[in-house]
């Protein structure tokens, strides 16, 4: 798994990067190797390695991720057809970098996986 400096640097704009959003809280941008049409990710601007480091302090973060992807899909006209949104977590879940991100996909039809 690569470490988590690649979406620091992005969120620092110390690398250049497609950002579609920034507030104070999360970037958006685009996804490097898309896998669909529409293939942003969403990551908070401080450090959460995994789905699993969650918890009690940090929780709200993952409410305001879902409501921008919400935003954004609407703003890339994909609502009605719809969209994917996708968190991959460790090894298994096939997550490849070690910083909190949500991938939001959409413009084509995808296969369902299961
Ligand atoms: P995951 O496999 O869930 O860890 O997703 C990591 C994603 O980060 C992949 O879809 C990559 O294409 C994407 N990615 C890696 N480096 C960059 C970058 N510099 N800018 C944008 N996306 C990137």
């Amino acid at each position: 798994m690569q470490n988590n400096s690649i979406f620091e640097k992005i969120i620092n704009k110390q690398i250049p990067a497609n950002i579609i959003h920034q507030d104070n809280k999360i970037t958006a941008f685009k996804d490097i190797n898309p896998q669909a049409p529409i293939h942003i990710l969403i990551v908070p601007n401080f450090f959460i390695a995994s789905l699993n480091d969650i918890n009690q302090e940090n929780k709200d973060i993952v409410s305001h991720m879902f409501y921008t992807a919400v935003n954004i899909a609407k703003q890339k006209n994909i609502s009605q057809e719809g969209y994917r949104i996708i968190f991959n977590c460790n090894k298994n879940g096939g997550q490849e970098i070690n910083y909190l991100h949500m991938h939001l996909l959409g413009g084509i039809k995808m296969n369902k996986l299961f």
